[in-house]
């Protein structure tokens, strides 16, 4: 029953403290001895006072060094290790804070009373310097690493007395003052009579002020119930401070020679609870004696008989007010800075977006140049592929352009391209984007159309190209393009530069067949390609043959001595490439020849003068005026250099083809077949067989990896 009893008084008693002791000690502060305030403003009408100079004041005292340790521990600092020495918090603060702290001191009007209620202020200040000084000197014996926390839990342990005195009024403050009781024996008789304790306040404030737990923990164990465990090696440093916060708690301070061990009691806990012998725990009591004596202010030396309490605040005041408007000035000054350093960050921002533009853009059309374009493109596919949508990209090329230049000049080009070039971005949609690639090259980038739509717009594009009109002197004139157009779901990890050299590579074929003349290809059916003619009609193209054009007339052709010059400038700059690879081999055979193709749905065969740059196993590399697809079958009949016109004949199909300057390209060509007779010029009539043959000879060539040689 009594137990019961017992529960539901401590139950109470923990909803006091958690609800009631916050407003009770939270309001009044604990005021600051005037000779300290004193001190403090004595420091602060010196210039050349330093932050350890104020420390060294501050800590002589409870309220400041509580507002000090509140302050560096205040969420802004948000400390990775909190500060729980006058030290830490002191460096954590700086000067300028800390001498705000300290200019923040309350003064009582009386030292003999409190809130109304008489108490001895003075007497209160020493014993709570006494408590500091015997705890730090305790804790170099007990727990030395601790012993600056120790100071701090000596001074501010009664500091709970000071705010319940404010807080619960004169029934509180004539406990304390008239029962004349030990500390223990106070802390039992004020548990039972009021709501609160001082070591619940204490507990509370420290709460409020964010002290770290190595010191309120010790604060809330200088009294308790259940005396703590003495200790031993096992024990703590936490639980070692505790033990230190325990017995200078308990120890009775009289008015006057507290000091003297005449108490067998307090002899005998140290010995047996602190491990402390009466020699050592006589020490420290001369110790703390000693150094309590030098900090004291003593009053005398700091103030006239009777302190002029308004006199001193306004002193402080003018302090504070000057040290505020320097902080508004620092203030000031550092926005305006932070304005500064923004305006400079806006205009750097804009400057680097402008230059990013410039950059981007070709100066001539304003269209995204090769490398911005290959990053738009980019970001195009990557959305489309995170959609699964489809998209399309296209390859324009001007018809004939540099016969423009050649008739009309340089600056007209320029217009002609500046023209189409706004005739290509207007076709672009929503989260597509067009560049200018090379010279008159163009490419769009169109997302998520489908495949219908795509090839209309690809045609559109080419119609519109061929309707342009133009300004003086070429308004009389038109200009028609060849576009390549892909179309599909690009596949994982394609890039745009593939995309962009399929268009390129249907391009050819538009230019191939004809020009003015869009091919279109879907990925979805790579085989298909279907020609868009200049009168819409779309032509299906034979699979291996599409609708060539031929390879170009012969008043086209460069001279002879062109094909040679040209022949010598690839062996000589490219000597060097080849000079550790097994292409050294090749032979430089600079020769003129005649190079036969097939042209025409009914394949015939045409011929057209190029000449032989370069021989090597299996391969030959041939100059002609023409682009050629890979794959197409050729004939070479060229001339031998030790047999007097006498001809030798190659056949087999385009490797690779290359664009090398003007007209001329570099078509590589894979021997299939070589033979003193034309093979597939002897008998044109049969040229489609021939052809049917190298088809054949060239999958048993892949098969075998070996090339076949005709009557071999
Ligand atoms: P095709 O129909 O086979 O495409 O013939 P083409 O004449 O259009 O193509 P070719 O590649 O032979 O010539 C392209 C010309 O474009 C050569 C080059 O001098 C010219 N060119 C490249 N850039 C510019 C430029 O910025 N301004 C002008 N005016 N001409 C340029
Ligand atoms: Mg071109
Ligand atoms: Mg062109």
């Amino acid at each position: 029953m009594g137990n019961l009893r017992h529960m539901r008084v401590a139950a109470n008693r923990s909803r006091y403290v958690r609800d009631e002791l916050p407003t009770v000690v939270g309001q009044p502060k604990a005021p600051t001895s005037p000779a300290v305030a004193a001190q403090i403003l004595r420091l602060a009408d010196d210039p050349n006072s330093n932050a350890a100079q104020f420390a060294e004041v501050i800590r002589t005292d409870p309220a400041l060094t509580s507002r000090l340790l509140e302050t560096a521990n205040a969420a802004r600092f948000a400390l990775r290790e909190p500060a729980a020495t006058i030290g830490r918090a002191v460096s954590v603060l700086g000067l300028r804070r800390t001498r705000m702290v300290a200019l923040g001191f309350q003064l009582a009007a009386h030292l003999d009373e409190l809130g109304g209620c008489p108490f001895d202020l003075t007497t209160f200040w020493r014993h709570s310097l006494l408590r500091a000084c015997l705890a730090q000197e305790i804790a170099a014996e007990v727990v030395p690493t601790l012993a600056d926390e120790a100071y701090v839990i000596g001074l501010l342990q009664d500091c709970g007395i000071v705010h319940l005195v404010q807080g619960l009024g004169a029934p509180y403050a004539e406990l304390y003052a008239t029962a004349n009781l030990s500390p223990a024996a106070f802390y039992e008789r004020e548990t039972q009579r009021f709501a609160h304790n001082h070591v619940e306040a204490i507990c509370t404030m420290a709460e409020q002020w964010n002290l770290p737990q190595v010191l309120a923990e010790p604060l809330g164990r200088h009294h308790c119930r259940v005396r703590p465990r003495r200790i031993g090696p096992e024990s703590s440093e936490l639980e070692r401070l505790s033990a230190v916060s325990y017995f200078v708690g308990s120890l009775p301070m009289g008015h006057e020679e507290m000091f003297a061990l005449s108490d067998p009691a307090v002899r005998d806990y140290a010995a047996a609870n602190l491990a402390l012998a009466e020699p050592a725990l006589h020490d420290c009591l001369r110790r703390a004696d000693h150094a309590c004596r030098e900090v004291v202010p003593s009053p005398a030396e700091h103030l006239p008989e009777n302190p002029d309490v308004p006199d001193l605040v306004e002193h402080a005041n003018c302090h504070l007010s000057r040290a505020t408007s320097e902080a508004a000035r620092h203030i000031e000054a550092v926005e305006a800075e932070c304005d500064l350093i923004r305006r400079q960050q806006m205009d750097l921002k804009s400057a680097l977006g402008q230059y990013r533009e410039l950059a981007a853009r070709d100066p001539l059309t304003h269209l995204l140049n090769r490398g911005a374009l290959a990053e738009a493109a980019m970001a195009c596919i990557r959305k489309c592929r995170d959609k699964n949508a489809p998209q399309c990209v296209f390859f324009l090329d001007i018809d004939d352009f540099k016969v423009i230049n050649d008739d009309f000049g340089h600056h007209i080009g320029d217009e002609v391209l500046r023209v189409l070039a706004g005739v290509v971005s207007d076709t672009v949609v929503n989260g597509g984007c067009a560049g200018r690639y090379g010279g008159e090259e163009f490419i769009v980038v169109l997302p998520a159309l489908d495949e219908q739509e795509s090839r209309r717009r690809a045609d559109g594009l080419v119609d519109r190209v061929r309707r342009t009109s133009f300004p003086d002197p070429f308004s009389n004139h038109s200009v028609t393009c060849s576009l390549g157009a892909v179309w599909g779901r690009p596949k994982p990890g394609m890039s745009a530069q593939e995309l962009f050299t399929a268009a390129d590579e249907l391009m050819y074929q538009a230019k191939l067949g004809g020009k003015d003349r869009c091919c279109f290809r879907s990925f979805e059916s790579p085989d298909a390609v279907l020609v868009i003619a200049p009168n819409g009609r779309t032509v299906q193209p034979a699979a291996s043959s599409l609708d060539h054009a031929h390879l170009g007339s012969e008043n086209a052709h460069p001279t002879r001595e062109e094909f040679h010059r040209l022949a010598v400038e690839l062996n000589q700059s490219q000597s060097q490439r080849f000079a550790d690879l097994r292409k050294r081999e090749r032979h430089g055979l600079l020769t003129p020849c005649v190079v036969n193709c097939f042209i025409g749905g009914s394949p015939t065969l045409q011929g057209s003068a190029a000449y032989v740059r370069n021989i090597s196993t299996g391969g030959l590399g041939v100059l002609v005026v023409r682009p050629m697809i890979r794959g197409e079958p050729v004939e070479v009949a060229l001339q031998q250099e030790d047999e007097h016109s006498k001809l030798l004949y190659v056949a087999g199909l385009v490797a690779f083809c290359r664009h090398v300057e003007g007209r001329i390209y570099e078509v590589g060509v894979q021997i299939l077949a070589q033979a003193k007779d034309p093979i597939f010029s002897r008998d044109p009539s049969s040229a489609a067989q021939r052809f049917d043959w190298v088809v054949a000879a060239l999958r048993t060539a892949h098969d075998q990896g070996e090339p076949l040689k005709e009557g071999a």
